[in-house]
């Protein structure tokens, strides 16, 4: 796509001084335009198929590195995985989760009760209110249930469409994609995504356009662990890489890695 971006900038430089009476130029204008169009959608079907490919053989992956035994933990582990680490979280949930092991229980918790328990985590005292309120949701709203549908489960505190996304997709096998910084980075570097997606939303939308919907669980868990511990934001380890035939990045890059 940046591709792109480049050659109509070329092509509007050019249509400038060629000035506005030459018929000809026109038509040539208009093939190019469908030629790179053309060739940039075969690009993109090529890599996926590429992608898919390689997922096929891969090994099958755990749905989440979150440690947790029933959909309420998985819910609470979730939420507070924003930003920060599932080793981290999974330091501090087991005592958290014997002391409060239910929506009800914890709805009825004090918020330095709470707290006491995920002060080593990011954002603390946010994610203490978000616990306490989406435990009284889930008690007042949802018998105490985890909801399966993601418009409900993004009525809770602390639930947006990334979280939701998980929690659906680990809990009820729902085809959709949690776009996390991971993954928002992996996508594009292997150009299964375009860099012009500038939104996590805008990212999901061009994976669920593409993927099977058989195989959007299996590829977004294989984005997610390969830009937690491969392609990673800082230096990609592309000499660990199984995909660098078919990396966009990897590509372009290969004499700077
Ligand atoms: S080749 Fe490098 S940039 Fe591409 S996916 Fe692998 S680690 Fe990431």
């Amino acid at each position: 796509m940046v591709h792109t971006t480049y050659t109509y900038k070329f092509i509007l430089i050019v249509f400038k001084i060629q000035g506005l009476l030459d018929i000809k130029f026109y038509f040539k204008l208009l093939m190019l335009g469908i030629l790179n169009l053309f060739t940039i959608s075969m690009d993109v079907n090529t890599r996926y198929q590429s992608f898919l490919n390689q997922l096929r053989s891969a090994p099958a992956l755990r749905k989440t590195e979150l440690i947790y035994h029933t959909p309420f933990e998985l819910l609470i582990a979730v939420i507070l995985s924003a930003q920060c680490t599932d080793k981290r979280i999974n330091l501090c949930t087991p005592a958290l989760f014997q002391a409060f092991p239910t929506p009800e229980k914890l709805s009825k918790a004090s918020f330095e009760a709470v707290f006491a328990y995920i002060k080593s985590i990011t954002y603390p005292r946010s994610k203490t209110t978000y616990l306490l309120e989406t435990a009284r949701l889930l008690v007042t709203e949802f018998q105490g249930v985890v909801p399966n549908a993601i418009a409900d489960l993004q009525t809770l505190p602390g639930v947006g469409r990334k979280t939701a996304h998980v929690v659906a997709s680990i809990l009820y096998d729902a085809p959709v994609i949690g776009v996390d910084t991971h993954l928002f980075r992996v996508a594009k570097r292997i150009g299964l995504a375009s860099y012009a997606s500038k939104t996590p939303f805008k990212v999901e939308q061009e994976l669920m356009r593409y993927l099977p919907t058989e195989q959007v669980q299996a590829a977004n868990q294989w984005m997610l662990l390969h830009g937690r511990y491969i392609c990673v934001a800082r230096k990609p380890r592309c000499n660990q890489c199984t995909i660098t035939n078919f990396c966009n990045y990897f590509q372009n890059n290969q004499h700077d890695i």
